[in-house]
């Protein structure tokens, strides 16, 4: 939750950065009363109003100080890509001129909103594109749910967003405060109105922030295994060397422990020759034991310069059975938009300095020419 900021008269604020309580505390400064946040809020996220001018239930004189010190703005968007099988996917300028993803994917009954937390990220698993751009800023709350706001404005009204994944550029837990508002916002029946079970973060596995995330924001949590072993996870997905799986698998018991039936769901790239063997099967399965889990196998998405190849089909049919036979309820996900570079670990600028990646591969101890 975003703190209220005294009203500057200087400054002009995006409303669009505060959760339900940002914005009760941003009306008390002003003298209001706390449902001044729910009229707005309607206006903005049910109404798609964004001139102050025309939220006829406001007073006029609150009206014209919103508009003096106020804006409701959104990423704007700069390209547009609709796949073969109707997966959308959106570049998004942000006020400085940074771009960010945003891919839309359709289903029978559902939409799914996949949506970004940062512009580029930190973290440097080693199959990631959007890891070699590296890491440039944070997404601000208005950045994050400015997402949805554009998506839906872009859908028209017979698409709907029923779903929300975090599993965009960046990891969400490492700009903690403006993804938990904006994922308030997203559940709030003033806003987008979605159940915590239809919202989900991702999470490569930053244990503390997991365990704060447990105590403040109620919403489904996923969580990037990718390795069964504290070896090769330490080369997958280099944060493990900070927390390593022991300790992952603490913070996603007490994480289950929110609700009765709560599961985890565990994410897995299938890499061939890699992490794909029947060894690994059988170590996920006694991982998997010590937690209510679903277990969700990606095909890998290969991209210019990556090592990895992704596992045969036979594999990954072999590894899901043994799987669902052990009764961990495994699912391969669909590689979806593929044809415009819209599948998982894809989201990255085409504006990609090669040269960049090539070193930073090189860094990571791989050969690109590999
Ligand atoms: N940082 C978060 C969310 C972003 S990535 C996290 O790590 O969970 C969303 C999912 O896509 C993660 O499980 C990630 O490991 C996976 N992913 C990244 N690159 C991929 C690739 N090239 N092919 C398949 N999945 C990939």
């Amino acid at each position: 939750m975003n703190s209220a900021p005294a009203p500057d008269k200087t400054q002009s604020v995006n409303l669009l950065d505060f959760d339900r309580k940002g914005l009760e505390a941003f009306f008390a400064v002003l003298g209001e009363k706390p449902f001044r946040a729910t009229q707005l809020m309607k206006w903005i996220y049910q109404e798609g109003v964004d001139d102050f001018d025309r939220m006829t239930n406001l007073s006029k004189p609150l009206r014209s100080y919103l508009a003096e010190h106020g804006h409701i703005a959104t990423p704007e968007v700069v390209v547009e890509q609709i796949a073969s099988d109707g997966t959308r996917k959106w570049a998004m300028q942000t006020h400085c001129g940074n771009r960010v993803e945003t891919v839309f994917i359709p289903e029978e009954g559902r939409g799914t909103l996949c949506v970004s937390s940062q512009i580029g990220c930190a973290l440097a698993c080693s199959f990631c594109s959007t890891a070699q751009q590296g890491f440039n800023r944070n997404l601000g709350t208005s950045e994050i749910i400015g997402q949805l706001l554009v998506a839906q404005r872009r859908l028209g009204p017979d698409k709907k967003i029923t779903n929300v994944v975090m599993m965009g550029m960046g990891e969400p837990l490492l700009n903690f405060d403006n993804v938990v508002a904006a994922m308030h916002l997203m559940m709030d029946d003033f806003a987008f109105g979605l159940s915590k079970r239809r919202v989900t973060i991702s999470t490569s596995g930053v244990v503390p922030a997991m365990y704060r995330l447990t105590q403040v924001c109620d919403v489904s949590l996923a969580v990037s295994l990718h390795a069964v072993t504290d070896e090769l996870r330490d080369q997958l997905v280099p944060i493990n060397k900070k927390y390593p799986l022991k300790e992952l698998m603490e913070a996603c018991r007490d994480n289950a422990k929110l609700a009765p039936r709560r599961t985890i769901t565990f994410e897995y790239v299938m890499l061939d020759g890699v992490n794909d063997s029947m060894e690994d099967a059988r170590g996920l399965i006694k991982l998997l034991k010590t937690v209510p889990s679903k277990l969700n196998l990606i095909p890998f998405n290969p991209f210019p310069g990556s090592p990895y190849r992704c596992s045969s089909n036979h594999t990954i049919h072999r590894f899901k059975t043994l799987l669902n036979e052990a009764g961990i309820v495994t699912t391969v996900r669909k590689t979806r938009g593929d044809d415009i570079d819209a599948a998982c670990g894809q989201l990255v600028g085409k504006v990609d300095d090669k040269s960049r990646r090539h070193l930073k591969l090189k860094a990571m101890g791989f050969d690109s020419a590999a």
